[in-house]
């Protein structure tokens, strides 16, 4: 693991590549030194500026001087039975994130958190429980896949990447759009933008001006199909209720790489998953390309909720598909060490529980 830097110096994991040809050509140098750097930190794995062969000796010597390659550390490493892994990573100042790897036959899916914690308070979410510290940086984030696919060797690729850990993404514009444009690069881990997805609870001003900075396939944590409900389980629908959400979703599966959004549900006993709840869902997203991801609540300590009867989320599959839309219920992974779904806790140092409310209220200012 890279030894923490705690000096001043630029930390190039910071930048995308567009960020980093600007920074070299501020410096003097050609735009080209940008791949080349990717190349090496992302495909190569050197971070020894002086092993960077084909960069001049007086470049070599001002990265050193001025620059480090710093990626967050893994504290903890647990492996499930169905062989998920969950790392725990250091953000500093005792904060801590979590980060997710699902393997499957054909697949690999890290899943990425964007915040130390949330502020969006959804009332089903663990991570919700756990308050706001901060937003994660562009090497914070991107640093999750790095570590992880180092961890996991060359043998175990990570093909897939899921901004569905802990904290909003959208909230974190600038910062996820760099990291997401990052992994899709040549240069670096390459990833298809079909198999990169960013996950909202609908962030409504974000959604639509998402596809002009990076093209993603897009989830939205939906949860009900009106906004009596909706307005209870996912608070920010107080902001930007389901009509502007739908509105958004079909401005942005326009141009999406999918054409299609998932739609994440979370089965909730005797909350969202009556027949009724079944067919105003199918109702809701009559015009919006959709597919439907029903999500097997996953409990945490202190919760009153319920995960749905097997026989209950089967039955509210069936009448979705009947009226056409392609519905899956998500498999649960990793629930023995707490990798699942909402599961996701970390460290986190709360700075904002007293100001949660206005956040919600306020959150058009924070995009
Ligand atoms: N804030 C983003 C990213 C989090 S994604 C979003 O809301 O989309 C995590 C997904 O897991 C979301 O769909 C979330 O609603 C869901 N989730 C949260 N808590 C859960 C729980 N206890 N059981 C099952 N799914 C949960």
């Amino acid at each position: 693991m890279i030894a923490s830097d705690k000096t001043e110096k630029v930390n190039l994991l910071d930048f995308d590549r567009k960020g980093l040809a600007a920074f070299f050509v501020e410096m003097g140098e050609k735009p080209f030194r940008a791949t080349q750097l990717l190349k090496w930190i992302y495909q190569e794995d050197i971070t020894d500026f002086d092993q960077m062969s084909n960069l001049s000796k007086s470049l070599r010597a001002y990265l050193n001087e001025h620059c480090t390659i710093n990626a967050p550390e893994i504290l903890i490493e647990q492996i499930a039975s169905d062989g998920t892994r969950k790392w725990v990573v250091e953000m500093g100042l005792g904060n801590r994130i979590e980060s997710v790897f699902i393997p499957e036959d054909n697949r690999g899916t890290l899943c990425v958190s964007s915040q130390i914690g949330c502020s969006l308070a959804c009332t089903f979410c663990s991570t919700a429980k756990q308050g706001f510290n901060r937003n994660l940086s562009v090497a914070e984030i991107i640093g999750q896949l790095y570590v992880a696919q180092k961890r996991l060797g060359q043998d175990k690729k990570i093909t897939n990447v899921v901004m569905m850990g802990m904290g909003e993404p959208l909230l974190n514009f600038d910062n996820v759009v760099a990291a997401m444009n990052l992994m899709m690069d040549d240069f670096t881990f390459g990833l298809s933008k079909r198999r990169v997805t960013v996950s909202t609870s609908g962030v409504v001003p974000a959604m639509l001006r998402l596809n002009e900075a990076c093209d993603v396939s897009m989830a939205v944590s939906l949860h009900a199909a009106n906004d009596e409900l909706r307005d209870e389980l996912v608070p920010i629908n107080q902001k930007y209720p389901l009509s502007e959400l739908m509105d958004a979703c079909r401005q942005y599966a326009k141009t999406g790489p999918r054409k299609h959004i998932t739609f994440e549900y979370v089965m909730l006993d005797g909350v969202n998953d009556s027949a009724q709840d079944a067919r105003a869902l199918a109702k809701l997203l009559k015009n919006v390309p959709s597919k439907i991801n029903l999500i097997p609540f996953n409990p945490f300590p202190d919760t009153d909720y319920r995960c749905s009867a097997k026989e209950t989320i089967l039955r509210f599959r069936d009448i979705l598909y009947k009226s056409g839309i392609i519905t899956t219920i998500r498999k649960t992974r990793g629930d023995d060490i707490d990798a699942a779904c909402g599961q996701l806790v970390g460290k986190v140092k709360d700075k904002s529980r007293r100001h949660l409310k206005l956040q919600i209220k306020d959150s058009s200012n924070v995009v």
